[in-house]
């Protein structure tokens, strides 16, 4: 059996390591060909020597020089999108707006893509939308929510049967508190997740509540159901990863214990499932499983995307990057935790929101966001 080849963006990352060990746990089924990383360039190297990848992109300039000079031999790119080439699969792990190149090329290659990058999906809606009817293109999302739904919807035989689409959130680290409490938090306060063991940015997106925010525009974009047709509830255990509620009333709904590989490993099978299992739940110690309503004072985040995401257009795009912008400051210490969801709401109430037609009008906005959210971030 010809192994299927593997390409990963974002190498260095959460979801890049745990890839590596989802293919490294079914050697004859995967074969990592090709990494790509912004500038973590110990983490590539030492991961070129293990897996022996014909292609490893840096586009960090100097790291990518470092690189070259350890791998003799191996081809390097400062490219990203060229990470696709030589790949039958590619998980797109990279950190925000910036992993667009990658969803985009391999969409456009005629590849599976296992999308674990929410922003480009979220920004690009309208010019990822048309590249997913290339022969061959298969979006296959790695987001947990969306993995669960995503398997929920193969029990149904039309999308007519579908009557709504339920996104469970953890909460995050600063569920049950109330704004004035949270004014003075602490980055490592926002960093320590309950459930998950993620990135920065996603963490800290996490306990906003921008991260389920963005997720629903995001749900909105992979399955073409109505902003009104999504809702979120809060779920702290994290095993009930979402739900689709049918139009007889049926809900069906994917457990797992908290496991990025088993969505990473979704991805890499399509359409098959791996063999190996993440996440398996001991029924016998589980326990309960509690579900409530989001708090939307605190968490304003949640609906500010829900304005962006009715709003279209590039205010998605925008909401993205002022976010990135907020997140990047706080993760900085230059801005504090309670003035991100104001940074951004500023930020759109300053925006025109327009059609976007091609990747520029997207980049335009994309830059627009930062703009604004610095602006609003610097006084
Ligand atoms: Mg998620």
């Amino acid at each position: 059996m010809t192994r299927r080849r593997v390409a990963i963006a974002g190498s260095s990352g959460s979801i890049g390591r745990q890839t590596i060990e989802v293919a490294l746990a079914e050697p004859d089924r995967y074969e990592v060909v090709a990494l790509a990383v912004a500038s973590s360039s110990s983490v590539v190297i030492a991961q070129a020597r293990a897996l022996r990848p014909a292609l490893v992109v840096v586009t960090d300039p100097a790291a990518r020089a470092e690189v070259a000079a350890a791998l003799p031999g191996v081809e390097i790119s400062a490219n990203l999108a060229d990470v696709v080439g030589p790949a039958d699969v590619v998980i797109n792990g990279v950190v925000g707006f910036a992993g667009l190149p990658v969803t985009m090329e391999t969409l456009r290659a005629g590849k599976t893509l296992g999308l674990a990058n929410k922003e480009s999906l979220i920004a690009a809606g309208p010019i990822v939308r048309p590249l997913r009817h290339v022969p061959g293109a298969v979006l296959v999302p790695v987001d947990s929510e969306h993995c669960a739904i995503h398997q929920c919807l193969r029990s149904s035989r039309s999308a007519a049967e579908v009557g709504r689409l339920v996104l469970t959130a953890s909460g995050g680290p600063f569920r049950g508190r109330s704004a004035a409490d949270l004014a003075t938090v602490r980055v490592g306060e926002a960093l320590a997740h309950p459930t998950w063991s993620m990135g920065p940015k996603v963490t800290v997106d996490s306990s906003t509540l921008m991260n389920k925010g963005l997720e629903v525009i995001e749900a909105h974009e992979l399955f073409g159901v109505d902003l009104e047709s999504i809702e979120v509830v809060v779920h702290p255990q994290s095993v009930v990863h979402s739900m689709v509620e049918f139009t007889d009333g049926s809900t069906i709904a994917q457990l797992s214990m908290p496991d990025m590989r088993l969505p990473i490993g979704y991805a890499l099978g399509w359409p098959d499932r791996i063999s190996v299992p993440f996440g398996r739940i001991d029924w016998t110690t589980l326990g309960r499983l509690d579900f409530e309503a989001p708090d939307r004072t605190t968490f304003r985040c949640l609906d500010l995307a829900y304005a962006a995401g009715r709003t279209g257009g590039t205010a998605p795009a925008t909401l993205s990057a002022a976010n990135e912008t907020a997140v990047e400051a706080f993760l900085a210490g230059r801005l504090e935790w309670g003035r991100i969801a104001g940074v951004v709401e500023t930020a759109m109430s300053r925006f025109a929101p327009s059609t976007p037609v091609t990747l520029d009008d997207v980049l335009a906005a994309d830059a627009e966001g930062r703009r604004l959210a610095s602006e609003v971030i610097g006084r």
